[in-house]
């Protein structure tokens, strides 16, 4: 049996409130033990971690993958590289594809380009409603039986409430979470960046911050009535802030995520019309940044997700009101959100592991981003220290439209470890590393 011992790490992991140095044995796809190991590991691979955290494999709730349809941006396996490149153990991909994710055979689909890739886990949500159009439900039961962990019509939001509701009536009928990419598009459809002085400067069609915290407050109005798990996607305003805050404090099953860019940049970042910066929900205000910081250090956000969305440079080339919504950030999120949040004294490791691990497992109901001796063998060792340029050309992603190109930036994935096997770097197998 393929063998891991990874040595004088200090194991991080917040599910079960350990953080201690400590040696971790892997044995297959398990975690054999946990705490000092004395036992003869000759047919190990033997990984030194003194000075590294090691932690559960890390989780991202919120990725485009374009595949099917845009593969030419990025695929399934290229995707699956770029996780690994990124520490993620397990992702989960949104619907959004051309086809849309609305049915049974396009949740196996992904799943099955998942196994080959051989790199991340991969989940997927469903499409709430057909096409995304929202208009007629999507065949959600179907999808969930085949595997889909939750449904979105992510890329746009549900405008009709009357299909909202019934989409969380249908949802209350299996253990399942509503997405939202919250925006309602009478105040928004035709914005390209936020609403405010710099919109009006630049003369560019703005989106209120209103369009986010109207669909927002609608739908926790529906989640009173229906008592369904419901998950805000990348949150943006301060005004979001306020209302999850409000569900939280009924204790409704509300949850919400943030993405790094609403924490590193405002909308002055536009101010040369620069496209990689363009992206929905758009960057906001300092006021919203201070927000959604202090809704981290208060742990009213769930957890931290990238959205990450590759486009192609000749897409993103084009001018900003046609050129697409989105960054590709998935290689570099951990030294992002420790920019945005260790390094300003925001939140410690273990905290920041918590949002990037158990707390993303519980928001999508995955047994998944805990360590414990006999549990599946996710792992990531971190070096907290290793300070690095972000080089967007040695993305394994297809798609460099990364605005954090050339940033020093501290915090390297060093290995990832899904189901027992080193998926990044590369596979090694009984040989010291
Ligand atoms: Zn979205
Ligand atoms: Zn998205």
């Amino acid at each position: 049996m393929n063998k891991i011992l990874i040595k004088n790490g200090r194991v991080i992991d917040p599910a079960n409130n350990v953080d201690r140095k400590a040696d971790l044995l892997i044995a297959g796809d398990t975690v054999e033990k946990i705490g000092t190991v004395s036992e003869d590991c000759s047919d190990a691979t033997i990984i030194d971690a003194a000075g590294k955290l090691v932690t559960p494999g890390l989780i991202d709730i919120h990725v485009h993958f374009r595949e099917p349809g845009d593969e030419e941006e990025e695929t399934i396996a290229s995707g699956s590289a770029a996780a690994v490149a990124g520490g993620f153990a397990s992702v989960v991909c949104m619907p959004n594809t051309k086809p849309a994710i609305d049915n049974q055979t396009s949740v196996e689909f992904v799943h099955r380009m998942g196994r080959q890739a051989r790199k991340t886990f991969i989940y997927v949500m469903g499409a709430i409603t057909k096409g995304r159009q929202g208009v007629e439900l999507a065949e959600m039961g179907l999808m969930a039986q085949a595997g889909a962990i939750g449904f979105t019509d992510d890329g746009a939001g549900v405008q009709d409430t009357s299909v909202m509701l019934r989409a969380m009536k249908y949802a209350a009928m299996f253990d399942t979470v509503i997405a939202q990419h919250c925006q309602d598009d009478s105040l928004g459809t035709c914005g390209v960046m936020n609403s405010g002085y710099n919109s009006t400067i630049l003369g560019l069609p703005g989106i209120d911050p209103l369009a986010e915290e109207m669909m927002l407050w609608r739908d926790i109005q529906l989640v009173k009535k229906t008592g369904i798990r419901y998950h805000a996607q990348h949150i943006s305003t301060a005004g979001s802030v306020k209302i999850i805050a409000q569900a939280k404090a009924l204790n409704l099953p509300v949850t919400c995520e943030v993405s790094p860019h609403h924490l590193l940049f405002t909308d002055d970042a536009i101010s040369d019309y620069d496209t990689n910066y363009k992206v929905n929900p758009p960057l906001r205000s300092a006021k919203d940044i201070d927000a959604l910081k202090q809704a981290v250090k208060d742990g009213l956000v769930d957890a931290l997700a990238t959205d990450h969305a590759p486009h192609l440079q000749s897409e993103k080339e084009l001018e900003f009101l046609a050129a697409p919504f989105g960054i590709a950030s998935l290689e570099c999120a951990l030294s992002l959100y420790v920019k945005a949040l260790i390094e300003p004294g925001i939140v410690d490791w273990p905290s920041l592991i918590s949002l990037m691990t158990n707390r993303p497992a519980a928001v999508m109901g995955l047994d998944r981003g805990k360590l414990a001796e006999g549990g599946r063998a996710d792992v990531t060792i971190i070096d907290p220290d290793a300070e690095y340029t972000i080089d967007a050309d040695k993305f394994y992603s297809k798609s460099g439209n990364c605005p954090y190109d050339g940033w020093k930036v501290k915090a390297k994935v060093e290995k990832t470890i899904v189901a027992g096997e080193i998926r990044y770097p590369r596979r090694v197998r009984n040989s010291r590393v």
